[in-house]
């Protein structure tokens, strides 16, 4: 069978697109990667700027886009894509299977993967007191000291739930003012047990066999410092996971794959949407809204091949 469009990813870019192909009456496929709906939103604790559902949890709001895609017939196959190719206007996407689909269009909404700090430490202790996600792992640290590192929305978020959770939350951020949006930073600022340490980084994390200190140096004084904690929430960004597709299609510097409003990359039939593409704002509900503009694009492109 050759699909009208295939997605790859099911955040919610995919899981849009998803919805908006089967009210077009398109014959639709998702692939997604972990066998779990949502993307980045599972591991959001709250998401309190989705319009209509102030407060809901992350992955309560995954569910329920899953629930949609899969009320309208949506169909999902679980696997990791190890090849792409394109022979005339039919595009095959191969899993790790080793089983291949075939449509006339694909969306890519891979979004991203966590960016490490590299540093000393940071591999050896991962999943031992090392985490990249907050509301998978924060209970393992109840009444706990943990640090936070980064100061975008995610950092702070993270850092808010935390110090409902551990006895004092440290957050270190390599500048003296947050990137994350004010309204954030203000309620993480109000909190008793949380420290931020501006201007600084972490140059180590220590421990045997699970997180027991970590060093910082102050970038402006170059002075360092060492805290005792037992656990470290790395929350600097994400990288675009792109790799597969880089040798097709066009990527910025940073691997972003560059389409426009539309979700159009530079070949035609495979479109980018959500975090994957440039953009200026990376959240929810432009990721959704890009599952809708790329499958508006895919209908325009398959009236016409
Ligand atoms: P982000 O906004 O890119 O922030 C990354 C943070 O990590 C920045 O503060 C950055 O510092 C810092 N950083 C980057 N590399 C570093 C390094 N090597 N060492 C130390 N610090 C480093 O990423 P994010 O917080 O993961 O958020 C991703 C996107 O999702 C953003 O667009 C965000 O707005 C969005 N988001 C939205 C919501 C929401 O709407 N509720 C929630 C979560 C995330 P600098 O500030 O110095 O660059």
């Amino acid at each position: 069978m050759i699909y009208d469009v295939i997605i790859i990813g099911s955040g919610p870019a995919g899981l849009s697109a998803a919805i908006y192909a089967k009210r077009a009456e398109l014959s639709v496929m998702v692939i997604e990667k972990a066998g779990l709906s949502g993307g980045q939103v599972i591991n959001t604790y709250e998401v309190d700027n989705y319009p209509g559902i102030p407060g809901i949890g992350g992955f309560e709001l995954s569910i329920k886009f899953r629930e949609h895609a899969d009320k309208l017939g949506a169909t999902f196959v679980n696997g990791e894509v190890s090849d792409f190719s394109i022979n005339d206007k039919v595009k095959t996407v191969t899993l790790d299977d080793g089983t291949s689909y075939e449509a006339n269009s694909i969306i890519i909404a891979t979004g991203g993967t966590p960016r490490h700090l590299d540093v000393p430490g940071e591999k050896e202790l991962s999943g031992m007191g090392v985490s990249y996600c907050a509301t998978c792992d924060g209970a393992f640290f109840k009444n706990k000291k943990v640090a936070v590192i980064g100061g975008g929305d995610v950092a702070v978020e993270d850092a808010i739930f935390l110090a409902r959770i551990c006895e004092h939350v440290y957050v270190v951020h390599r500048r003296d003012q947050f990137r994350a949006s004010r309204h954030l930073a203000t309620r993480l600022q109000e909190l008793p047990n949380v420290t931020i340490i501006w201007d600084s980084v972490v140059s180590k994390i220590n421990g045997e066999d699970k997180v027991e200190s970590i060093d910082i140096m102050n970038l402006k004084t170059e002075e360092s410092m060492s805290y005792d904690l037992a656990g470290v929430f790395i929350a600097v960004g994400y990288m675009p996971n792109s790799e597969s597709y880089k040798k097709i299609i066009a990527t910025d510097a940073g691997g972003y794959i560059i389409a426009g409003e539309n979700c159009e990359t530079n070949v035609p039939g495979i479109y980018a949407a959500g975090d994957i593409r440039t953009k200026d704002l990376r959240q929810i509900i432009t990721a959704a809204a890009d599952g809708a503009n790329a499958i508006t694009a895919v209908e325009k492109y398959l009236n016409n091949i």
